[in-house]
């Protein structure tokens, strides 16, 4: 059967129209098909309000009208009924290692859930009989106007042809593979929840359709990348879940240059530093610039990059950061191209010399490259906008921050206003992001300003994301919500998570758990932290992860009702896999507990002891503490070598010497020691303690006490 349908796709362009073709490359908003009303809804409520952004020039309308055949039950195609594989997976006869790799990821997960198996063939060895689905880019996908080349690298189409054939297919190798994972989650329900063997939900099917409807999507954020994973495990959730760097935008300019070659041959090329031309040994990173203005320097960094390129064709983008610490040109005509004044964080501003050449560099190198992204810092003396230059659009600055901040009305307003001015300056732009994990000991989590974060940044022309993360996967669906909404800003951040809590536990469980994560948000974006020292104090790009005081602000109830809340979760899972992402929660909150238990104790010691109850309650904590701060040793110890639990940045680092705090929780006994002679029952209990067996508190209890005696008998 084949019916007659209209399909309407909207598009935006960033750029007027007569540069179509790399308007389309802008696309930011995904196709629809919807009815008339619909449609006539949206450009009503659409159209003004976009049209008030620079970025948004030009809009049109297209209308396609189209064939699509479709099944006479109106159902998708048949790929497993009843437990048997209805077809096969085809793949192009001269397909690449990732393309055949991701046909078999398609076959291994439709196996998984229901023991069918599909097999995988090459185009030219299609058996007549039953469907197929279409993987990459085949002969027979490429008879079909999918306009796959006018997706991102990364976009896809999963599109049913008829009653027989589906194709999953995307503009690249990369788009395809995110195809079949979009295919996996929607049409299958797999979720990668978590790293590991038990962290990915594949619910048991016993059928399998296509979808009914053309599916075709790409992201909003062109490059979504996280750095700090410690194993191929979790680099290999974190791909599942569409991650993937795109642009390049770390310190870059020394390589470039690199003083080895350049001091010789090119001395003006390096800096006027304090009157004089400094020229960088080997090995020395930062503290220099190049000379921006030197003459042929736009030239050379022109001819370098077009080699690069050149010898590595599958290169998607070239930084063009500066080096780390400043030390830029003093040079009379370097300065004449700057503003003359200090930038917000109170170092000379740059950046109009700067982005000026960046400019000419990366117009050139489009010349010959003309698909090339370039990433660039917007990061200390280059941290302002430039007031004289708009950056190209392929130029991509990152803004460094913490915008776990923005839930403080104050610092989200300055937060905000510095995007913005942005966002004037350069269409394109990168959020450079903290998500640390660990070495945090509690889940740092605040999903929903999380969610609020992406849906802003997508508004301001971020197209590139990238985070420090060093997962501590305590923090449940952190990480997987930041991915999710790399792709779609738009996703509704509740059913996220929802969907999330039950693929992880179950239907039963999941409130348990999502209470769980409530509490430990509020905690995160409370005034109480807002106001606190920890989070005041912090006057770098990310907080201060390396000082533990926001423990401060934990209170047992707190600890107490999550570990009940977790507790009651792993008793209302139903499947074994259910039990174990529940138990691995609990393992995981273990570590903070016992870290908030014993910095408590430490903390309490600092109080004074006035009458016998106290006194009591003081041994009761160092107890606690002293045997939290043992647990808290053991846990690490064991997590050290799981590949989800593991943590990435240990305390046990240099850098962390604060977080380790051996001291805490083995707190002393002694200031209860003027309570012997007052109280029969401290006495008691330390004679108790003393008895405890070979631990630090039994020896110092026995300690205290033989003192005590021996002060008795004199
Ligand atoms: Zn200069």
């Amino acid at each position: 059967m084949s019916k007659t349908t209209i399909i309407y796709q909207a598009y935006y362009y960033q750029r007027p129209l007569r540069d179509s073709q790399s308007a389309f490359m802008e696309l930011t908003t995904p196709a629809w098909r919807w009815d008339r009303a619909r449609l006539r809804d949206f450009i009503a409520k659409a159209l003004p309000r976009r049209t008030e952004s620079r970025l948004c020039r030009v809009a049109i309308i297209l209308v396609l009208v189209t064939d699509v055949p479709i099944r006479a039950d109106g159902k998708g195609i048949p790929i497993v009924l009843d437990h048997l594989a209805q077809g096969v997976i085809v793949v192009p006869d001269d397909a690449s290692i990732q393309n055949r790799k991701t046909a078999a990821l398609l076959s291994e997960y439709i196996a998984e859930s229901t023991a069918a198996t599909l097999e995988v063939v090459q185009e030219s060895k299609i058996p007549l009989q039953g469907s197929r689905i279409y993987v990459g880019r085949t002969r027979f996908a490429e008879q079909f106007s999918l306009r796959l080349s006018e997706l991102d690298a990364d976009g896809f189409v999963i599109h049913p042809v008829d009653e027989q054939n589906l194709v999953i297919a995307g503009a690249t190798d990369w788009g395809t593979e995110f195809g079949v994972c979009e295919f996996l989650e929607e049409l299958v329900g797999v979720r990668w929840l978590l790293p590991g063997e038990d962290g990915t939900h594949v619910p048991e099917q016993s059928e399998i359709l296509g979808p009914e409807e053309s599916i075709r999507q790409e992201p909003a954020s062109i490059s979504r990348f996280m750095s700090g994973f410690p194993n191929v495990v979790q680099n290999e959730w974190a791909r599942r879940n569409r991650m993937r760097s795109r642009i390049g935008f770390h310190h870059n300019l020394l390589h470039l240059f690199p003083a080895e070659k350049y001091v010789k041959t090119h001395p003006h090329f390096f800096p006027i530093q304090n009157g004089k031309r400094y020229l960088p040994g080997q090995g020395v990173l930062g503290g220099w610039q190049p000379c921006l203005t030197a003459e042929g320097i736009t030239e050379e960094a022109i001819k370098n990059i077009n080699e690069f390129f050149c010898a590595h064709p599958d290169a998607t983008s070239f930084s063009l950061a500066v080096n780390d610490s400043g030390g830029d040109c003093e040079c009379a005509t370097c300065q004449s191209r700057d503003t003359g004044e200090n930038n917000h964080l109170g170092v000379r501003d740059v950046s109009d010399r700067y982005f000026e050449w960046c400019n000419q560099v990366v117009t050139e190198v489009l010349k010959s490259h003309p698909d090339k992204y370039f990433g660039c810092l917007a990061y200390y003396q280059v941290g302002m906008p430039p007031t004289e230059v708009e950056l190209h659009e392929r130029l991509v600055p990152c803004l460094t921050q913490d915008r776990m901040r923005w839930f403080d009305q104050s610092l989200k307003k300055r937060g905000h206003e510095l995007t913005e001015s942005w966002a004037k300056a350069s269409p394109t732009l990168g959020f450079y992001e903290y998500l640390y994990g660990t070495p945090y000991m509690l889940p740092r989590i605040y999903f929903r300003q999380m969610a609020e974060n992406y849906r802003y940044a997508n508004q301001q022309g971020v197209r590139v994301h990238y985070a420090e993360v060093y997962p501590n996967w305590g923090e449940g669906p952190k990480l997987y919500l930041a991915l999710k909404l790399q792709w779609n800003p738009d996703e509704d951040i509740d059913k996220l998570l929802d969907d999330w809590y039950t693929a992880c536990v179950g239907k039963e469980a999941a409130p348990l758990l999502a209470e769980y994560y409530e509490l430990w948000e509020e905690f995160w974006t409370s005034s109480e932290l807002a106001n606190g020292e920890w989070f005041t104090s912090s006057n770098r790009e990310y907080l201060n992860f390396y000082s533990p005081e926001y423990m401060e602000l934990v209170s047992e109830d707190i600890i107490q009702r999550s570990r009940e809340l977790l507790e009651l979760t792993v008793g209302k899972t139903k499947t074994s896999k259910q039990k174990k992402r529940a138990e691995l929660m609990l393992e995981a909150f273990e570590y903070y507990e016992a870290s908030a238990y014993s910095y408590l104790a430490s903390q309490k010691h600092l109080k004074t002891i006035s009458n016998e109850e106290e006194a009591l309650e003081f041994i009761a904590i160092t107890l606690k503490g002293g045997a939290m701060a043992e647990q808290r040793q053991t846990l690490l110890a064991k997590f050290g070598d799981h590949p989800v639990l593991v943590h990435p940045r240990p305390i046990s680092i240099k850098q962390h010497e604060r977080l380790r705090c051996e001291a805490w929780g083995v707190g002393s006994l002694w200031p209860v020691y003027p309570w012997l002679d007052k109280s029969d029952h401290v006495r008691n209990k330390l004679n108790e303690v003393s008895a405890t067996g070979w631990n630090v508190r039994a020896a110092q209890a026995k300690n205290i006490l033989t003192k005590w005696s021996a002060q008795q008998e004199q």
